[in-house]
């Protein structure tokens, strides 16, 4: 038997087909009206929760898939559907993954169901890292947590931006500083459950794109969380802690922080997402180019338009196959040797951005409007260069990776 195969399995491709059914009669149907309104389309994200696609066991068997491909499978459809939509039914699984990373067992049980609710219910979830001051240099973060010995609780101050579902989360995954001295060795992250007094929302941004996904400032303001809400709990930060000040005496090696293992583990899934949007925006232009006819014959048919197309499919295929790679090689276990899940990230993201902006050229005066979804589409692709680390932090990584060097 070949011990190599580009074939999805029986039960893979049942997956991905009853997700595109999702995403081409639900998600996208619905995906100009929200991006217009600019709201959590909560009746979407319900719907997802009654079929089972908004739900932690969901993301839990395709997260668990051997081959790799479970998650980034479900986010190329998901994301084919919309961008904005997409990101509002899986943007709870970024804090997911923060709980699941760092947390106890215990931990795990006890949040990350609390994150998604129940399809009567539904509930969102939010992770934030990034700070006013502190978005790509994460080690500069100034949210502070400070342990109350006598009251075996935790006090958090400090403003987090960008939070995608901030402020509306029954659940934060916050990372805070808790000593200074460390740098990024210093952080660690903390749940903020349901209705814990001093958290509130700040500003809600109004964005380019993704504009059904809602984004906005976190504000902590003494805010207290029982200790079991450390993750990982305490022992164990106390032992990195001082792994880190006995590395920091003797100088040198690096030490990986809570938030850069959510970061890394997250990339080559932020690499499908973008995959979803540039397969949606070129079939829409292949659609298109052979219908439109200018000269008496289908655009299609002149080389300029057909060339494009055919380097839309090729950069998309490339974007996808990197994606899978790296996937692969987090689920087999194998070391990123050359970075390959920012290589995946890099090249998916800036291909995103590529291939709608070639989609609305495509469609000429058409392409320029809301009357044809590209035109969203390249709004909603220009996120996916920046979050996540941006274009330029996946080269700095890939980078130094390939160099050893500590190239800035
Ligand atoms: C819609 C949206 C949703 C988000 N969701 C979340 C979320 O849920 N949780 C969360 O914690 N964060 C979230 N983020 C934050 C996101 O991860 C940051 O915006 C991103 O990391 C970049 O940080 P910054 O915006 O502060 O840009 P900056 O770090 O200020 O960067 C500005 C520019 O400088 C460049 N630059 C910076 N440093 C270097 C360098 N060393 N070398 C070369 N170029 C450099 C950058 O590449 C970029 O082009 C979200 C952001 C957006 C826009």
């Amino acid at each position: 038997m070949a011990g190599f195969t580009m074939e999805l399995n029986d039960e893979q491709k049942e997956v991905r087909d009853w997700l595109h059914g999702f995403a081409a009669d639900v998600i996208r149907p619905a995906a100009a009206e929200w991006d217009e309104r600019e709201e959590t389309p909560w009746p979407v994200i319900q719907e997802a929760a009654k079929v089972g696609i908004y739900s932690l066991d969901f993301y839990a068997q395709q997260y668990f898939d051997p081959t790799g491909l479970g998650i980034p499978m479900a986010m190329e459809e998901l994301f084919w559907g919309d961008a904005g939509i997409a990101l509002s039914i899986v943007g709870t699984g970024l804090a997911a993954v923060g709980v699941l990373a760092n947390g106890t067992e215990e931990q795990i049980g006890t949040w990350i169901p609390q994150m998604y609710g129940d399809a009567d219910d539904v509930k969102v979830a939010a992770f934030c890292s990034s700070e006013p001051d502190a978005g790509s240099d994460v080690a500069s973060l100034r949210t502070r947590a400070v342990y109350d010995e006598a009251k075996d609780e935790w006090v958090l101050n400090g403003t987090k931006t960008w939070a995608t579902n901030g402020g509306i989360a029954d659940v934060h995954v916050v990372v805070a500083v808790v000593d200074p001295g460390l740098g990024s060795k210093g952080h660690a992250s903390f749940i903020v459950p349901p209705n814990t007094p001093g958290l509130s929302q700040g500003q809600k941004f109004k964005k380019h794109g993704i504009r059904a996904s809602h984004t906005a400032e976190v504000v902590l303001d003494d805010v207290r969380v029982p200790g079991s809400c450390l993750l990982g709990g305490r022992e164990k930060l106390d032992e990195r802690l001082a792994r880190a000040r006995e590395k920091a005496r003797v100088g040198g090696e690096r030490v990986r922080n809570a938030a850069m293992a959510t970061f890394e583990a997250s990339r080559p899934a932020v690499g499908a997402m973008a995959v979803g949007t540039a397969r949606a925006a070129y079939e829409v232009a292949l659609e298109y180019a052979t219908t439109r006819e200018q000269f008496g014959r289908p655009i299609i048919d002149n080389q300029g338009v057909a060339f494009q197309l055919a380097d839309m499919r090729t950069s998309v295929d490339a974007a996808r196959l990197l994606v899978w790679r790296a996937s692969w090689m987090a689920a087999n276990g194998r070391p990123f040797t050359a970075a390959e899940g920012s290589m995946s990230k890099l090249f998916a993201s800036e291909t995103a951005k590529t291939v709608t902006a070639q989609a609305i050229q495509i469609l000429g005066g058409n392409g320029y409007t809301r009357e044809y979804p590209v035109e969203r589409m390249h709004r909603d692709a220009a996120i996916y260069t920046i979050f996540e680390g941006t274009s330029e932090i996946q080269r700095l990584v890939i980078a130094r990776t390939i160099s050893g060097m500590s190239i800035r």
